[in-house]
């Protein structure tokens, strides 16, 4: 297969770019480095089989050559990154998601497109199974994110109902693991990054809210499960086990030694309080289902963030 990776640069993508090429595929990754890193991907350009082009999704770009598949990543996708990228956020799900579902329908290959949990919004459904439909404020700060990811959805659901193209949706919970940016302000690295230095970790809120967290393997797994899929899903993928973000910010002061605890700040606008998925679909269909426990995944990030490279990060924000 020739698998284009938009967003192949980033944290979820060079992860499936490694795995892709791992098993036989060629890849052609798309670009812009806005929150991608070129030392994401830097050991596998001599690669053969890898090819990675600078462009902007949103814009007009060349991709030449045999399609298979392609897979759809490109979003900014930390709260911290779409808040300051509001309108890169809302076209990388709109234009980006049209661009890419015409390339793929020009070569009769697969679509897949990277959504998210937060189509649930602040669900008032616990667990949150694939026919719930979501409670988002959409005029929130949230919604260049969340709306851009639903509108993402429908477009893909509008191509494969109108043109017969060959599309699968995944719904992606939090995922943490190596090459997670120290500063990304997501919780798993901002805690991960705060531990290691020794600085308190930094709670928003009481910390009661919850989240249930994916090793990247793990996740990396389901997307090409979707990929040599025919099906249209969406699927959730991510791990039903559910932490507290005060729960989480202990587990890794154990694991690191840190004795800093704790510093308690203001908890976001419309940050959501519960979240955790059902993975039944993904299992039936995808075969698919999570096996890295937490604490086994948080070693393993942990490791990768203490080795030398890591500390080649800006400046400490906090
Ligand atoms: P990331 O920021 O590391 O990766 C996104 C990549 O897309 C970056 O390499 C960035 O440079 C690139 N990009 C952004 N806009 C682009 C554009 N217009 N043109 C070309 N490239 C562009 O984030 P990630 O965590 O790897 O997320 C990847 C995808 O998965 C995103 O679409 C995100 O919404 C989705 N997702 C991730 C998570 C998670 O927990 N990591 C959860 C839900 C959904
Ligand atoms: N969070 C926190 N401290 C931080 C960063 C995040 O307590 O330094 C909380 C945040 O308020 C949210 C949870 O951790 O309740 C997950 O945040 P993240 O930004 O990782 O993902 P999302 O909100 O998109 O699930």
């Amino acid at each position: 297969m020739r698998v284009v990776v938009a967003g192949g640069s980033g944290f979820l993508g060079s992860h499936l770019c490694e795995a892709l090429l791992e098993r036989g595929d060629s890849v052609c990754c798309l670009d812009n480095f806005s929150s991608g890193r070129a030392a994401n991907i830097a050991h596998l350009l001599s690669t053969p089989g890898f090819q990675c082009t600078t462009c902007d999704v949103t814009g007009r770009f060349r991709v030449s050559g045999r399609v298979d598949a392609v897979v759809h990543l490109a979003s900014p996708a930390s709260p911290y990154d779409y808040h300051n990228h509001p309108l890169e956020t809302l076209a990388a799900g709109s234009r980006g998601t049209e661009n890419l579902l015409n390339l793929a329908v020009r070569h009769q290959a697969r679509f897949v497109l990277a959504s998210t949990s937060e189509v649930y919004g602040d669900p008032q459904v616990h667990p949150q199974d694939e026919d719930y439909w979501g409670h988002v404020n959409p005029i929130g700060p949230r919604s260049v994110y969340d709306e851009a990811k639903r509108f993402a959805e429908a477009l893909t659901m509008a191509h494969r109902r109108s043109r017969g193209a060959d599309t699968g949706i995944v719904r992606i919970f939090n995922t943490y693991g190596p090459r997670m940016r120290a500063h990304d302000g997501r919780v798993v690295s901002t805690f991960v990054r705060q531990a290691l230095r020794g600085r308190p970790l930094t709670v928003y809120g009481d910390g009661g809210q919850t989240r249930s967290f994916c090793y990247v393997d793990d996740l990396v797994r389901g997307l090409t499960a979707m990929i040599d899929s025919s099906h249209p899903g969406p699927f959730n993928l991510g791990n039903p086990g559910e932490r507290t973000v005060r729960e989480l910010a202990e587990l890794i002061l154990l694991l690191t030694g840190s004795r800093a605890g704790l510093r308690f700040l203001p908890l976001p606008v419309d940050d959501p309080v519960r979240r955790r998925p059902v993975v039944d679909r993904a299992r039936e269909h995808l075969g698919w289902q999570p096996r890295v426990p937490l604490d086994e995944g948080l070693r393993r990030t942990l490791a990768w963030s203490a080795a030398p490279t890591e500390t080649l990060t800006p400046p400490d924000r906090s």
